[in-house]
């Protein structure tokens, strides 16, 4: 009998071990940067150096998110439950509830890829319709103008509401359990993100300031996670396809797309800031394999898919990939052709 395809495409263990390693030293200079760029905001004096310290800041909240919290979450930081267990409150750190992120992503999402009505990330109610079983309205014909704006308040929301709204539809017992520490987070991130930093200025100033970081950082989060599969060169399924052995990994590399990079520097840049997510297809195979290890996979992934005639999906660049995900929105917001 053939070996299953997923077992061919995993790295060994000493890989495993050795990409750890490169991302506990990659979590130090992320946390590093947030620190730095966090003081640099609050006691940096003029403006150019306060505007070095907010771009820093926002490139290690977004690294934080994509090459800390999401590998902590999927189990993929360390070979213990328990680090993994503490570095995953980061998602509530940034202000969202590392609980319910993991029943959204973790299950809803990584499970059921692009699969309408259970994967839960083309949701987008009323604002966007992302994929062709959803209900159109009129608004959507505008949608590859306007969501641009709105994905920068993905953050914003997941602290105010989009928790809230998620907690509402769980069972009484998870809301026993998980609706205090959803709290505790929040507070967490309200102290350092408003609290702390009005003690030394203005609570106008700290205000527009969280605003202005929160609308970046949303916005890069999100068109990093939508380029991988709200794109014209990914498939769309309906509920009932087959996702257990082989077909588990057709679906995935049908439904998800890659992002390539032409340059060594930009390579090196997406890398530290998109949490290996240029690697989405790798990620979406082997989500409890460290994301420094993606790279690594890439190439037995792409030759693996082509002896068995599967398709691997990748954008030629970053601006490629961007482009696509905005033809997807144009070609979603046509009012569909009745049959
Ligand atoms: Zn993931």
């Amino acid at each position: 009998m053939a070996e299953p395809l997923l077992k061919l495409l995993l790295p060994d263990a000493s890989t495993i071990t050795r990409a750890r390693r490169v991302l506990h030293w990659k979590a130090l200079s992320i946390v590093a940067a947030f620190a730095t760029g966090y003081a640099g905001v609050i006691f940096g004096h003029g403006v150019a150096l306060k505007l070095a310290a907010g771009v820093l800041f926002v490139h290690a909240a977004t690294a934080m998110a994509t090459g800390i919290m999401h590998d902590a979450n999927h189990g993929s930081f360390s070979r213990s439950k328990r680090v993994n267990s503490i570095v995953s409150y980061s998602a509530d750190w940034l202000g969202a509830s590392s609980h319910l992120w993991r029943q959204q992503h973790n299950v809803a999402h990584h499970h059921y890829t692009n699969i309408q009505g259970l994967d839960r990330d083309l949701e987008q109610d009323p604002f966007a319709r992302l994929a062709p079983d959803q209900a159109w309205k009129p608004w959507h014909r505008f949608q590859y103008l306007y969501m641009w704006p709105l994905y920068g308040f993905l953050q914003v929301k997941w602290f105010l509401f989009g928790d809230i709204n998620s907690m509402m539809r769980q069972t009484p017992e998870f809301r026993r359990a998980v609706l205090p520490k959803m709290i505790a987070g929040k507070v967490v991130h309200a102290a350092w993100a408003l609290v702390l930093p009005m003690m030394f200025h203005t609570w106008l100033s700290v205000v527009l300031t969280y605003l202005v970081c929160s609308l970046v950082v949303g916005a890069a989060l999100a068109v990093i996670f939508q380029v991988a599969h709200c794109v014209d060169k990914a498939e769309f399924m309906h509920e009932g396809v087959k996702l257990t052995g082989d077909a588990m990994v057709a679906h995935q590399l049908a439904t998800t797309v890659d992002v390539a990079s032409r340059s060594w520097v930009m390579r090196a840049y997406c890398w530290w800031l998109m949490g290996g997510l240029d690697h989405q297809v790798e990620h979406h195979l082997a989500p409890r394999v460290p994301h420094t290890a993606y790279r690594m996979m890439s190439k037995r992934v792409r030759t693996i898919a082509a002896a068995n005639d599967i398709q691997y999906r990748v954008h030629a660049s970053m601006a490629a990939a961007v482009a696509s995900h905005a033809r997807w929105l144009k070609m979603m917001g046509r009012k569909p052709v009745q049959s």
